[in-house]
């Protein structure tokens, strides 16, 4: 099995991904996410904005409708040309990325028809009266919501050049060969910021470096493994780049893209000006000009992330001589579960109330979860497999003590921690 077969099989058996609509067949590109896919990909995104938006003072945060004004996509070139282009296989009627095929096809070595183009945007109707219903699209990447909006920032805040503008959110994409798991969905999520910058190339490149390396050391701080991490840069620029680098994964015997870094000059405000004919020049106060800011953007994919922090934290290893296990050394603020609390045996009431306690009172702060079946060992394999940095068990010195015992899932090792400093040593561990 390859570690992408081995992540989807535990994802669908421990609760992390299950494939979307399952019951019917499965929906090709969808995927939903179990009761503790939620929880890291949540901590993902919290995370991107605690560093993006929280912690620093020229970014601010915009939540924008996924349906938007059909002209918005006109204006940002996607109606025209957001397809890729598609061969047909002669032979098994299969469809491929054209760039992403050889002579022949993969499949069944049959011969391919001449490209096609086919266009990326998912189509929707809005109104309710059959036949006046208006067409648009749900949003192809959620990009656009930030620069219609760039005039509205500007005027309701304080912000003033170099400054940023955050979203998170869903974007669809028709695409034409769904797979290899979350990488390739048509409903993802996208974690974004527009970063305005003065007209200047020089000044503005400088910004496109310090936002690629921001980027790629953000992954990092959260435990992805550095050389698994690449920048790639683009050769062929879209319609809208003027610079374009993307970070890219290893995922074995391949590098995949996670996010793109994107100087984009002028493009999406000069379009929207354009196209809705409304002034979108930005004041300078300093300069007392008028100009439309250029901009860099740094696009990750949040469903690509939480696959790429899966794979990263996949380990499979010899605990003793023919004993393995399988542990997800996940960065403990991106693990599901922050702690377990065990009480030692199921059967004795005195544990099992004096581990609620503590169980009940752990909710206040983390999210942390029960378990008293089967033996410690099962248990602690349980909770390896799926990332949970610290197991806490009660035993019959707890009750005398007043201390209990915890177990870091990376080392191994147990330490006796007093009940009244649980919290605190965990808030101190999971904060490193
Ligand atoms: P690709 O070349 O892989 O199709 P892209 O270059 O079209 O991706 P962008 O338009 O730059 O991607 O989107 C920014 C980010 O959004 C990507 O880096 C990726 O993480 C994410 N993304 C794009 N398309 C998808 C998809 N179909 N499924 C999941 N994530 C996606």
């Amino acid at each position: 099995m390859d570690l992408f077969e081995k992540i989807t099989s535990l994802a669908k058996r421990r609760g992390f991904v299950y494939p979307g609509s399952e019951i019917y067949g499965g929906f090709a590109g969808t995927w939903d996410y179990g009761p503790l896919g939620v929880e890291l990909k949540r901590n993902i995104k919290n995370e991107f904005w605690k560093n993006m938006v929280t912690m620093r003072e020229n970014i601010v945060g915009l939540d924008a409708a996924i349906v938007m004004h059909p002209r918005v996509w006109e204006a940002s070139g996607h109606v025209e040309s957001f397809a890729d282009p598609l061969v047909e296989c002669k032979k098994c009627h299969k469809r491929f990325r054209a760039d992403q095929v050889g002579e022949k096809c993969g499949e069944c070595g049959g011969e391919f028809t001449g490209a096609k183009q086919f266009n990326l945007l998912m189509e929707t109707a809005v109104g309710v009266v059959e036949g006046s219903k208006q067409k648009t699209y749900l949003r192809g990447e959620i990009t656009q919501g930030v620069h219609v909006n760039f005039k509205n920032v500007v005027d309701s805040t304080r912000v003033k050049i170099p400054f940023g503008i955050a979203q998170v959110g869903k974007a669809f994409r028709n695409e034409i060969t769904p797979g290899q798991f979350t990488f390739r969905s048509r409903e993802f999520e996208q974690m974004e910021v527009q970063f305005y910058v003065p007209r200047d190339d020089q000044k503005s490149m400088e910004w496109f470096e310090y936002w690629k390396e921001e980027r790629k050391s953000w992954y990092e701080s959260l435990g992805m493994r550095k050389e698994n991490l690449r920048f790639k840069d683009h050769e062929a620029l879209a319609h809208y780049a003027r610079a374009a680098c993307d970070i890219e994964y290893n995922v074995g015997d391949d590098w995949k893209e996670m996010e793109g870094i994107h100087h984009r000059g002028d493009w999406d405000l000069r379009r929207h000006q354009e196209f809705s004919k409304q002034d979108l020049t930005y004041f300078d106060d300093a300069t007392k000009e008028n100009y439309l800011p250029y901009v860099i953007e740094t696009s990750g994919g949040v469903d690509r992330a939480t696959l790429f922090f899966l794979m990263d934290a996949y380990h499979e290893e010899e605990v003793k001589e023919g004993e393995m296990r399988t542990v997800l050394k996940l960065h403990p603020k991106l693990a599901p579960y922050k702690a377990a609390v065990f009480p030692l045996l199921a059967n004795k009431p005195e544990l099992t109330e004096c581990a609620q306690k503590i169980y009940k009172e752990l909710q206040k702060s983390f999210m942390v979860t029960w378990d008293d079946r089967g033996n410690i060992g099962k248990r602690y394999r349980a909770q390896d497999e799926i990332g949970t940095p610290y197991c806490v068990t009660v035993d019959f010195d707890s009750l005398e003590k007043g201390d209990v015992t915890v177990r870091d899932r990376d080392t191994m090792q147990q330490e006796r921690v007093k009940i009244s400093e649980l919290e605190n040593y965990l808030h101190k561990k999971i904060a490193l």
